[in-house]
């Protein structure tokens, strides 16, 4: 096809006025590449790089487009695209048309099949360790990795599709999400099974964008057939990121390939996301890791510290298991330090490297979650007196041992000084709050009071 004069000056026209409407940056990105080949009556043709541009202009331009045609053309004027490289390769079948209503679009099979020929990096990105034989079952993960394996046996065809897997930090979401993919490339090896994560699609899309290449991102994603796709709860607010993912989901939807998406949070509840990918969302089967109990955190302490060639005695799993409770991460940090402190200093590996470790654990939750009235209301439960007494001149044994049991625990888990302790405890001077922390360190040395100190330290933070 040849371009002609009259083309270029209604296209040229058009151009000035979408300059007017829309940004520097998506003109040059959505409009210079744009080339007009020939106005015939009143219908303009154009000739667009890749398929992405015309779905991208149907959607957020076409009001402009249609507003300056009817200004150069005339009300009844129609616009027709033609992808670029499908005209070269094929000369036939490759134009898009939008008259009015009707369009024709490349149906997903047809544009992977088309574009499988071409040389394709299907590397996975799927990190080895992570398998569902290393994957501890407990209740907090159970309807998860039940299904994480139904849809590895079958993916794709059940009607786990998407499948979305939430949580919170460090229990689990990337180590199963992982081993569904593993799991399909040991039973499935030809399948393409991509792993990435939602900064790096993130990344990848705007890169495609600066260079020209969305459609090559596009074909690079419909060639897949399982995506796990990370912390999806990063795509919040990016509007550009979304459409293309949503595309994306679309085709590898419809032509029945595994989506497999993790989220920090229920994807119902995210911000920051369009309501037509939310709706997606909902299609398939949403499950939740949540923090593991007691049982499964001594499994995993033993687990952990088998894969690093070490069997611990039960009491100290047991500890371990007791106050690394927030998430797996943090048990799994535990152990790996524990074992490597121990290794390190060339010692046995005792409760005593342990309560160590767990030391600044416990002090770093503390100093976000403890404040002194839930001290005071744990440590009086337990001596069963009042704030009244407590805050009152008793020298009675018990009150007097809560009392500087408080100021122990407030100064080890709150920030406040020793003055502040004092006033709330409406003791005359800060010198008393000294005095008893000196006092509880000395008696400490009683296992008995130790372990009074212990289980009051587990009230407090809810062991
Ligand atoms: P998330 O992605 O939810 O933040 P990860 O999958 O990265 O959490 O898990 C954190 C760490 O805990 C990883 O090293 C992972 O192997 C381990 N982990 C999580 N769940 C389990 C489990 N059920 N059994 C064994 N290890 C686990
Ligand atoms: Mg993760």
């Amino acid at each position: 096809m040849v371009m002609n004069d009259k083309s270029m000056q209604v296209w040229s026209n058009c151009l000035t006025f979408l300059k007017q409407h829309i940004s520097e940056s998506n003109f040059n990105t959505w409009f210079i590449p744009i080339k007009p080949i020939a106005l015939q009556s009143n219908k303009l043709i154009l000739e667009i790089p890749n398929t992405y541009f015309y779905e991208w202009i149907e959607e957020h331009y076409i009001h402009f487009l249609q507003k300056a045609l009817h200004q150069e053309i005339g009300k009844n004027a129609t616009l027709e695209y033609i992808v670029a490289p499908e005209v070269k390769k094929e000369n036939k079948n490759s134009i898009l048309r939008q008259t009015s209503n009707t369009k024709e679009f490349y149906t997903p099979s047809e544009l992977i099949s088309d574009k499988v020929s071409q040389k394709v990096n299907t590397a996975s990105h799927l990190v080895a360790k992570y398998l569902f034989a290393n994957f501890i079952e407990g209740k907090c993960n159970q309807l998860s990795r039940a299904a994480g394996l139904a849809i590895a046996q079958r993916p794709g065809v059940s009607s786990f599709n998407p499948f979305i897997l939430y949580g919170g930090v460090g229990l689990g979401k990337t180590h199963l999400a992982q081993a569904i993919g593993n799991e399909i490339k040991i039973c499935l090896p030809h399948k393409f099974v991509l792993y990435v994560s939602t900064e790096e699609f993130t990344n990848q899309f705007i890169s495609s964008i600066k260079h020209n290449q969305v459609q090559s991102f596009v074909n690079y994603y419909l060639q897949v057939d399982t995506l796990i796709i990370d912390d999806i709860q990063f795509l919040s607010k990016k509007e550009k990121t979304q459409e293309s993912f949503f595309h994306i989901f679309n085709r590898l939807h419809q032509a029945n390939k595994q989506i497999i998406i993790t989220c920090d949070q229920p994807p119902s509840e995210l911000e920051g996301m369009q309501e037509r990918l939310l709706s997606r969302f909902k299609w398939g089967l949403s499950t939740d890791l949540y923090t593991p109990d007691y049982a499964t955190r001594v499994a995993i302490v033993y687990a952990k510290a088998h894969e690093q060639g070490t069997q611990l005695p039960p009491f100290i799993a047991e500890y371990m298991a007791k106050y690394a409770d927030t998430n797996i991460r943090e048990l799994e940090g535990v152990v790996t330090t524990v074992i490597a402190s121990a290794r390190l200093y060339k010692r046995k590996l005792d409760i005593s490297i342990v309560k160590k470790v767990l030391k600044s654990l416990i002090k770093k939750k503390a100093q976000t979650s403890i404040d002194m009235p839930t001290i005071i209301k744990t440590v009086t439960d337990y001596y069963d007196i009042s704030t009244d007494t407590l805050c009152s001149k008793s020298r009675k044994q018990n009150v007097v041992k809560a009392r500087s049991i408080i100021m122990y625990l407030a100064k080890d888990y709150t920030k406040l000084s020793h003055r502040s302790i004092a006033e709330k405890l409406k003791r005359r001077d800060h010198s008393s709050v000294t005095y008893a922390i000196k006092r509880v360190k000395k008696e400490l040395k009683s296992p008995q009071f130790e372990q009074t100190l212990t289980f009051l330290k587990s009230q407090l933070f809810d062991y």
